[in-house]
């Protein structure tokens, strides 16, 4: 079976590990800081194009308020009225100046400007369209202005500036006027103000910082209003204050400067703005956190000297950016999680699979040992199975030949008996010849009662002999062992039966300790008989030369409840080879012709067969003594000898 540990992914060395969690860290700030920049990048871009979209509404708002009038000077030139007053003094100035006015105030009703003026070469102001008003125009000098100074040398100029006397900002497009019957001499100087208030207004409503600066890095309008007339820069104090004076209405300017730097604005330029932001723009800035950063936009109004300038908040965008970074590294995250767990499960899966494997061949190992052990079990038992059948043949066989033997044994005692029997049956057939013969002389002698005696007697005799070969018919019939209750006595009886006449002539005496019915045991009564009657035989063998000839029986309860049939004779016993060696077949003392050496072994069989046992030693007084065990009754009680 594979070693399962060794599949197991070993785990890699600290410092690997280490190196990966660095490699891992250094991936996930490089992915932040990309989709950082990445976000950024786009985030700006966006802020870009808006910004763009914002300056062209307002760049297109301020043309249309302010840079519609730019024609208007041209027509005040071709009023004749106005050429005429501006030729020199006349008689008729007055009326001049009147037609003039009216002139200029119905342009200007008609265009709905502020103010448009006319100016004599000395910059004094001639006719105006507001002469109708107490606080008009009409001879301020406003050479001063540098509108005038341009327009006077015969240059168009146009600028931003605050008249002095209705402190108004507004914005100025001047004109030269000349006169043709003077070779083209500039005699005077037209100018249009046009009112900025809905510039300021629209202005003002922007939301983001938004700025109008002029060539001189002014702020002319701005969004926040605090930032009016703060300078991009810090300047020179002394420019700046002939600034205010010319074109200001003698306004102070740069008081306050925004410190930012607009060089390549016109594609964007991330500026921070300064600290003295309004209030409200920069109320979640903390002092210590410096000026906020925003993408300032600016762009050239055309027809003017001004610029446009918006600032966008630019902390959106980092939030945006952080946002993105963060969603992309949890997203990486997430990937790595995803690839892990994918990683794992196919690990899992693949444990599982080698498990099943393992599994399937260790019971497919399993299934061959048992088909081989089964074979080996078949094999066995048919061994075994054979086995038995030779065994049962060979008990059938030794059965076989234990039948023989015992009816050869039979046979040999019959004809060892065969003497005293011819014997026994010579002296009743004498008798029964002599009275038979008899008979017959009385018969033909006419005695019939005495020849009716004679025959009476032939049958007691008959009856007698019948008497003696009834017992050895039954010991010499060939019958199988069956096992039935035998009473132990009349066993013994039986044997002695068959020995009556040696008995009487050996004159031996014969203690029977045995009561009839009391101990009766279960085997079979033939095979009994058969042993006793050896064992019978052999102790009158033994006793023939003693002087003393004492055959005994008694019967004994042992222990394990087998009944003890004791044998006992005062032969010549045993000596101690021949206790060694009593039961072993073809083992006799007896000459030849006289004894076997089977009748003891027999013996031992046909009782181990039912169950007992026979022991030999010597009896207590001398002689020998064989103690037959028999098995009880099964049920029955085993009754006391
Ligand atoms: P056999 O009688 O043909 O010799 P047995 O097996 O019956 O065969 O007896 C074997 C031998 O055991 C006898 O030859 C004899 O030596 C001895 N033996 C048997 N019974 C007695 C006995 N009662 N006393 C002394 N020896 C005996």
């Amino acid at each position: 079976m594979p070693d399962s540990a060794a599949q197991l992914p070993t785990p890699l060395p600290r410092p690997h590990r280490l190196l990966g969690l660095a490699a891992l860290l250094v991936a996930f700030l490089a992915l932040a800081l990309f989709s950082y920049r990445l976000s950024e990048h786009y985030g700006i871009a966006e802020m870009r194009e808006a910004a763009s979209h914002q300056l062209d509404i307002l760049g297109a708002a301020i043309d249309s308020e302010v840079t519609r009038h730019a024609s208007i000077p041209s027509a005040v030139e071709l009023n004749a009225d106005i050429v005429a007053l501006l030729r020199g003094p006349s008689e008729g100035q007055d009326i001049l100046q009147a037609e003039a006015n009216s002139f200029l105030q119905k342009l200007n009703d008609h265009l709905g400007g502020p103010a448009i003026f006319v100016l004599d070469t000395s910059g004094t102001v001639v006719a105006s369209s507001d002469w109708i008003f107490s606080d008009n125009l009409l001879g301020s000098d406003l050479s001063y202005m540098p509108f005038f100074r341009d327009a006077v040398r015969g240059t168009p100029a146009r600028h931003y500036a605050v008249d002095h006397i209705r402190h108004e900002p507004g914005y100025y497009f001047a004109l030269p006027i000349r006169d043709e019957a003077q070779e083209w001499k500039v005699i005077g100087v037209a100018v249009v103000k046009s009112g900025i208030r809905e510039v300021e207004r629209r202005w003002l409503a922007q939301e983001a910082p938004a700025l109008i600066v002029d060539r001189n890095d002014v702020v002319l309008l701005a969004s926040p209003p605090e930032w009016r007339y703060a300078t991009l820069r810090p300047q020179a104090r002394d420019a700046l204050d002939r600034l205010g004076r010319q074109q200001f209405a003698g306004q102070p300017l740069g008081e306050i400067s925004l410190d930012i730097d607009l060089d390549g604005a016109d594609e964007g330029r991330i500026v921070r703005l300064p600290k003295h932001l309004p209030k409200h723009l920069r109320d979640d800035v903390a002092p210590a956190q410096g000026a906020r950063p925003y993408l300032a936009m600016s762009r050239h109004l055309s027809g003017t000297a001004w610029r446009i300038v918006v600032f966008s908040d630019l902390r959106p965008v980092g939030v945006q950016a952080a946002t993105h970074a963060a969603l992309s590294v949890a997203a990486l995250g997430c990937l790595l999680l995803g690839v892990l767990y994918t990683r794992q499960r196919r690990r899992l899966a693949r444990g599982r699979e080698e498990a099943r494997a393992m599994l399937e061949r260790a019971n497919q190992e399993l299934e061959r040992k048992v088909e081989e052990r089964t074979a080996d079990l078949s094999e066995a038992v048919a061994g075994l199975q054979r086995e038995v059948q030779e065994r049962q043949r060979a008990e059938q066989t030794l059965r076989a030949a234990q039948d023989e033997l015992v009816q050869a044994a039979k046979l040999a005692v019959l004809g060892q008996m065969a003497t005293g029997v011819t014997h026994e049956l010579s002296q009743p057939l004498g008798a029964i010849r002599t009275l038979s013969a008899n008979a017959a002389e009385f018969m033909r002698r006419g005695d019939q009662a005495t020849a009716e005696r004679n025959l009476a007697i032939v049958e007691q005799l008959t009856e007698q002999m019948g008497n003696i070969i009834g017992p050895l018919k039954t010991f010499a019939r060939k019958s199988p062992a069956v096992s039935s209750a035998v009473d132990v006595a009349q066993a013994v009886d039986s044997a002695l039966f068959l020995f009556e006449s040696r008995l009487k002539k050996e004159n031996v005496s014969v203690t029977r300790g045995i009561e009839a019915g009391r101990s009766i045991a279960w085997c079979d009564r033939n095979r009994l008989q058969q042993v006793l009657v050896n064992l019978i035989g052999n102790a009158l063998d033994a006793m023939r030369e003693e002087p003393v000839r004492r055959l005994s029986f008694s019967v004994d309860v042992a222990s394990s409840g087998m009944l003890a049939l004791a044998v006992s004779d005062s032969g010549y016993g045993f000596s101690e080879e021949a206790l060694a060696h009593l039961f072993e077949p073809f083992f006799t003392t007896k000459q030849p012709g006289e004894g076997l050496g089977l009748g003891l072994t027999i013996s031992r069989d046909i009782l181990r067969d039912f169950g007992g046992d026979l022991m030999a030693g010597p009896a207590p007084g001398g002689g020998a003594r064989f103690v037959v065990m028999l098995p009880p009754l099964p049920s029955l009680n085993r009754g006391t000898p």
